[in-house]
């Protein structure tokens, strides 16, 4: 069986390496458009059910996973000058590059094919070639759009601005929730630590 995956995100790698474990004979190629160490955003946060999930689905990378993250129990939200702590929830946090590195490292342990700088134009190019064609493509995917008549994805886009910040304030203590209301309207910060994303942007301000 040929299997070729179309992104190497978390979902596409996650994915890779889960059919490995099942069929470690299966040929398994990703496809990603980025080089191995690029990537966007600052971290992931999962929660323990999810862990509990990965550790079920693969030991070795969730351990990995488990050495490199921040771990807290406690949500905290601030709203009109107070803060409410609501505590047992528990989540950890890592960074996405942290995170991709050791998905990618696990893949190729397991004898995936990685194929880094590999633009994916069409989903149906692959379907001649590979048995099973994994649309792990992301947000924006083209295989959603190319197959637009069979996904009916119904998008409505809105106002509310979005953007990704990084800071030297840690908020290690807890997951932190801050809403606050400025001339410009509502504003909601939604604060977590990953460590190595702080790590890499304190190397990156350097
Ligand atoms: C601001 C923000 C915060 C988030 N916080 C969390 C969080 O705390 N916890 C959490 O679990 N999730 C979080 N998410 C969601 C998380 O980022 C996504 O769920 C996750 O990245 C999805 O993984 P993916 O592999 O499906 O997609 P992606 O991470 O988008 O990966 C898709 C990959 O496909 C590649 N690709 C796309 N098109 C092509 C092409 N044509 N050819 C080749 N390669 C291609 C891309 O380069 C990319 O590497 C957050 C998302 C955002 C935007």
């Amino acid at each position: 069986m040929r299997i070729a995956v179309l992104g190497g995100g978390p979902a596409g790698l996650y994915f890779a390496i889960s059919m490995k474990l099942r069929q470690p004979d299966w040929e398994i190629v990703v496809l990603e458009r980025n080089k191995a160490d690029d990537t966007f955003g600052w971290g992931v946060v999962l929660s323990d059910e999810t862990l509990d999930n990965l550790q079920v689905n693969d030991p070795v990378s969730a351990d990995t996973i488990k050495q490199h993250f921040a771990y807290w129990d406690d949500i905290a939200v601030f709203h009109s000058g107070q803060k409410m702590l609501s505590t047992g929830h528990g989540f950890c946090g890592i960074g996405r590059h942290r995170l991709l590195v050791i998905l990618q490292q696990r893949a190729l342990e397991l004898g995936v094919d990685l194929r880094f700088e590999a633009e994916v134009s069409k989903t149906s190019d692959y379907s001649v070639d590979y048995d099973v064609v994994v649309a792990a493509d992301g947000l924006n995917s083209k295989t959603r759009a190319e197959f637009s008549e069979v996904f009916e994805a119904d998008i409505d886009q809105r106002l509310c601005q979005f953007v990704w910040l990084g800071t030297h304030q840690k908020f290690d203590d807890a997951f932190t929730f801050i809403f606050e209301q400025t001339k410009h309207g509502w504003v909601w910060a939604h604060a977590y630590c990953s460590p190595s994303a702080f790590m890499r942007q304190r190397s990156d301000f350097a």
